[in-house]
């Protein structure tokens, strides 16, 4: 009742026994506009007000001898909802009166009533009844808003240092006791330590100077919980001086919580919590102005999972969400840690852009060295297999660096430099870092040059292959041989195959390249099968590109078809990664081309991830042991080693095991040594064209029926 609005008409309640007199009270007070409801006795009167709640009770208590406890019990039903109540009563002695206001009547007639002297009562009481309610809720009012705003007002006397203190304010504080009233020592207790000083001093320049000021401190509870408020005051000065200090304390903890919150979210990745592009972008170019002050290096790593997509493809994308929130752990360690310079959050940055790029802003390195053994440290950490619901699982990263002054001045060129290196480590084999150089914008030119030279290489009969023998370690007897493009062009003269199969993989041309060499090898496997030369089997070099879109199966049946050749005369070498990057495509197409009778063998094996769970998936039939093993198989104890145990592993698994780039008796006796199947290397024979491989065969192959 409390909360609802004003009558529009006042109410008031009569209560006497005589009917008469309340006839006449009613015709009085009615003409004053105010509606009437009577009451005869006691419990008439008290149903009456606890039902309608009047503004005023006119009670007449002379017929009950002057006893007032009907009066106090109206004023105990109506509690809150501020009554008048004015008492007809016989007596006129001061005891009387004094009783009467004890007991909560409001004012007093005596009878006989001078019904016009009451009617000006009257009219003046319910004015102040209007005004006081009026009142009552602009203060509820106020007291509601503190109270949603979590918003206390206050107030100190200057001169007697009393201090007002709002409900909310009580509250807020979790100061003691129901009054208003609050001792200022009461207040201090509740300021944070650290902050009391810096508001006290607030306020003492306010009284002195006569002005106004707003301070954020903080507040401790009575259960020693923390709070930000922000108090704002203002002095009030009349002609006497600097009379009051008037305020406000507001609870802003849950705003400046949430305005962390929104700025953290603005500057940082949601995922990794790693500062995102914008901040990235931010602490660059400080690093940058700064770096130019002072004549330091400013060095940033781009940095790009190997194969994020096969472990969401794999795994689905909250496993690889996982995965970047490992990633990022380690990358922030690993930074924070590099002992090439000290190292704090000022001087690094790591973010992550989105997907799988982050960047990494070392803003005070000495030299280029100091990025460089960042970079290798990065690559080191994240190598270490990552646990990923249950699974143990192995990437690896390309880093590309860019260093400022040097490679470029400003935000934009650093970052696209740093891509570009980056792109330029993926090409050069993955898992790791390269620096971005002016000469990779004349790669880049130069790569665009051959890829339209390129284009017409196929119709211009400019590419040719050669052929490899691959040779029985035991008998050293020809048992197939490996075909390998080669590009002989009118002015650029011979162009490596390292160089232009990259360029034919991303200009979209590896696909008629391909064909041109498997066509071209299973035609010349053909004559050789003709020749008599029964057993022998050629091997094609398939593109990771080449399984990307799936049908390589039927362009390989389709090819031998056409050629007639046995699919047991044809050999595909495969690398790992090719395996690896479209997983259920190269598997179903794997599985395809072993249906049709061909052979698959697995090429470099050794530099990737040589897991022995993916030999057991993917069906092939031989292992390339990479050259980079047998090279120093004889010096170095380890490439020793990893090249027997990869003899060993394949021939449990029943693989074929090749070598390849054998030059050296030294190692070919290694190889015996160890049981490899098959070599291939310039101690036996480098590529050679089509007629010196014819040659070769005629004095070390074997024909067979
Ligand atoms: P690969 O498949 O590992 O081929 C072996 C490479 O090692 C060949 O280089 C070969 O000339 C070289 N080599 C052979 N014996 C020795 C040796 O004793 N010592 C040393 N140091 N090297 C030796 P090549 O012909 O330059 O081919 C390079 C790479 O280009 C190949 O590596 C292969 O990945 C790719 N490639 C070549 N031909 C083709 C092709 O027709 N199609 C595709 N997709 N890739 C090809
Ligand atoms: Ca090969
Ligand atoms: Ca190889």
């Amino acid at each position: 009742m409390s909360e609802s609005g004003p009558r529009k008409q006042p109410l008031i309640l009569v209560v006497d026994a005589n009917p008469g007199l309340r006839v006449m009270a009613r015709e009085t007070l009615e003409q004053l506009g105010a509606a009437v409801t009577e009451a005869s006795d006691e419990s008439e009167a008290l149903r009456a007000v606890a039902e309608h709640r009047p503004d005023l009770v006119l009670l007449d208590v002379s017929g009950s001898g002057d006893d007032f406890s009907l009066c106090q019990e109206i004023q105990r039903a109506v509690a809150g909802h501020p009554t008048a109540v004015v008492i007809v009563t016989e007596r006129e002695d001061v005891e009387s009166i004094r009783h009467a206001y004890e007991a909560g009547a409001t004012d007093f007639v005596t009878r006989p009533i001078n019904w016009l002297l009451l009617s000006h009562r009257i009219r003046y009481m319910l004015r102040m009844h209007a005004v006081l309610q009026d009142f009552r809720r602009s203060e509820e009012r106020l007291a509601r808003a503190q109270r949603i705003a979590r918003m206390g007002s206050w107030e100190l006397d200057i001169q007697t240092e009393r201090l007002d203190c709002s409900p909310e304010l009580h509250r807020l504080l979790g100061l003691p006791g129901g009054g208003r009233d609050v001792a200022p020592s009461d207040v201090l207790e509740r300021l944070a330590p650290r902050d009391r000083l810096s508001l006290e001093e607030k306020v003492r320049q306010a009284i002195r100077e006569g002005t106004r000021f707003g301070l954020d401190h903080r507040i401790v509870s009575e259960s020693g919980e923390e709070r930000v408020v922000h108090t704002q005051a203002e002095t009030i000065v009349d002609e006497t001086g600097p009379r009051l200090l008037i305020g406000t304390t507001q609870d802003v903890t849950d705003r400046k919580r949430a305005e962390a919150q929104i700025r953290f979210l603005a500057y940082h990745d949601g995922l990794t919590h790693l500062a995102n592009r914008r901040f990235f972008r931010d602490r660059l170019k400080q690093s940058i102005s700064h770096a130019e002050r002072y004549d330091n290096v400013v060095a940033v790593l781009f940095l790009d999972l190997d194969h994020f997509k096969r472990i969401n493809d794999t795994f689905g994308h909250q496993v690889g969400d996982v995965l970047l929130q490992q990633v990022a752990g380690r990358l922030v360690s690993c930074v924070r840690e590099s002992d090439c310079v000290s190292r704090t959050e000022e001087t690094s940055t790591v973010s992550r852009l989105g997907g799988d790029e982050f960047m990494v802003l070392l803003s005070e390195v000495r030299d280029v060295q100091d990025a460089a053994r960042v970079a290798q440290r990065v690559l080191k950490v994240l190598a270490r297999p990552f646990s990923l619901s249950g699974n143990e699982v192995v990437i690896g990263a390309s880093v590309g660096i860019t260093v400022c002054p040097g490679d470029g001045g400003d935000v934009d060129t650093l970052m696209r430099n740093a891509d570009a290196a980056m792109y330029h480590a993926k090409e050069t084999g993955r898992n790791t870092y390269k620096f971005y150089e002016h000469s990779m914008n004349e790669v880049a030119r130069h790569r665009l040059k051959l890829e339209g030279e390129l284009r017409k290489a196929v119709e211009r009969g400019e590419l040719l292959l050669h052929f490899q023998p691959k040779v029985d370690v035991e008998t050293l007897r020809i048992n197939g041989f490996e075909a390998l493009v080669r590009w002989e062009h009118p002015t650029l003269g011979r162009v490596a195959p390292y160089e232009f199969i990259p360029v034919a993989e991303q200009g979209g041309l590896i696909g008629s390249v391909g064909e041109f060499v498997l066509r071209t090898a299973c035609l010349q496997a053909k004559a050789w099968r003709e020749a008599g030369f029964c057993s022998l089997r050629v091997a094609v070099n398939l593109s990771p590109h080449q399984f990307k879109e799936g049908g390589i199966a039927e362009t390989v049946a389709g090819i031998l078809a056409e050629s007639s050749l046995s699919p047991r005369h044809l050999d595909l070498e495969i690398t790992e990664s090719a395996l690896m990057e479209n997983e259920t495509i190269a598997v179903s197409e794997l599985e395809r081309l072993k249906r049709i009778g061909i052979t698959v063998s697995l090429d470099d094996f050794g530099t990737g991830y040589s897991s022995l769970g993916y030999l057991k998936r993917f069906p092939v039939d031989a292992l390339k042991i990479d050259r980079g093993f047998i090279r120093d198989c004889e010096t170095d104890a380890d490439d020793a080693a990893i090249a027997a145990t990869i003899i060993s592993m394949g021939r449990m698994l029943n693989l074929k095991v090749v070598a390849e780039g054998v030059e050296t008796e030294g190692q070919l006796a290694f190889l015996r040594e160890h049981c490899c199947h098959e070599m291939q290397g310039y101690f036996f024979s480098p590529p050679v064209p089509a007629d010196e491989a014819t040659a070769l065969l005629e004095r070390h192959g074997s024909r067979t029926l």
